[in-house]
């Protein structure tokens, strides 16, 4: 029963992953979903995201007990990858309604729990505003660099006084004490901020639009992403153009190619040790092709694969 043959049977866990508990869980790497969107500011529907995620990387069945290969064979480099890893799915941090502080609490315990077992967490959201807890699950790790692909800077100080929405993750995480630096890429659009463009580079942090990278091309893109010890990253699928990613709540032309996107990641894992990471903001309620939930799970696996077997 649970060797599922095709994508639309069994149970949907993450690629087939073996579905366990954050407290006892041994893997490499640990699948976690937030389904979270109260930090929305414009069309929720994230909350969806973690589900749709799975549901679309049946098609990537490569980390469960069934008949197939076990990881994929790379086309372009000609090998089998991600053969060994082991990825399990800890299913989802217990979201209650309107529990503000409760949820993001929860957030920053499941991810406490999954390093303090030495296994990787890969964070699915949600909107934005879930990686400001998530970051904060790795006190007492040492110092950590952010990386964050979007199309917006999410700097913002405050909402109408709320300080922990998708439009504020950024300057949350690096009021951390362990922040070392942010490196923002992808950013474009007309609703850029002056005052937080200004704000996050006088603090040193570095920002690339989206024009940029593809006028200089990803190699003087990387070169803006400094090496780091250890490097959490956060991936707002509203970095890639919503040609391919419609399904998110505040799309904004001229994004990413999926290459770029992939091979920026790819630099991204050659800069430190990835600790962990994040892909946020996909709403399948916008997007009934499913193309978005499919891309970005393709996407984080083959972050994956340039993580632990690049
Ligand atoms: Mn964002
Ligand atoms: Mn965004």
């Amino acid at each position: 029963m649970l060797n599922a043959t095709h994508a639309f049977t069994g149970i949907p866990s993450f690629a087939r992953g073996p579905i366990v508990s954050p407290q006892s869980v041994e893997a490499d790497v640990a699948v976690l979903g937030v389904p979270y969107d109260e930090g929305t500011g414009y069309r929720p529907g994230t909350r969806f995201g973690p589900r749709a995620l799975r549901e679309a990387s049946l098609r990537y069945a490569f980390f469960g007990p069934g008949p197939g290969k076990r990881g994929y064979w790379d086309l372009e480099v000609c090998r089998r990858r991600l053969g060994q890893l082991r990825v399990a799915d800890c299913g989802d941090v217990d979201i209650v309604a309107l529990d503000l502080e409760g949820n993001l609490r929860r957030v920053s315990e499941a991810v406490q729990t999954l390093l303090s077992r030495g296994v990787m967490p890969v964070i699915l959201g949600g909107d934005h505003s879930i990686s400001f807890p998530a970051v904060r699950g790795y006190a007492g790790g040492g110092p950590l660099s952010v990386v964050h692909l979007d199309a917006h800077l999410d700097y913002r100080d405050e909402v109408g006084g709320i300080r922990f929405g998708h439009g504020c993750p950024l300057r949350r995480i690096e009021e951390l004490p362990f922040i070392q630096q942010i490196v923002t890429l992808g950013i474009r659009g007309l609703r850029a901020s002056e005052e937080d463009l200004e704000a996050t580079r006088a603090r040193g942090n570095r920002v690339v639009t989206a024009a940029a990278i593809r006028r200089k091309g990803l190699v003087a893109a990387l070169a803006q992403v400094p090496g780091a010890e250890r490097i959490y990253v956060t991936l707002d699928v509203d970095a890639l153009d919503p040609g391919i990613a419609p399904g998110t709540g505040t799309p904004d032309p001229g994004g990413l190619s999926y290459t770029e996107a992939r091979d920026l990641l790819q630099g991204i894992a050659r800069k430190g040790r990835i600790v962990g990471f994040d892909l946020v903001e996909v709403n399948p309620w916008l997007d009934p092709t499913g193309v978005t939930p499919l891309t970005a799970a393709q996407l984080l696996i083959e972050f994956l694969a340039s993580i632990f077997d690049p």
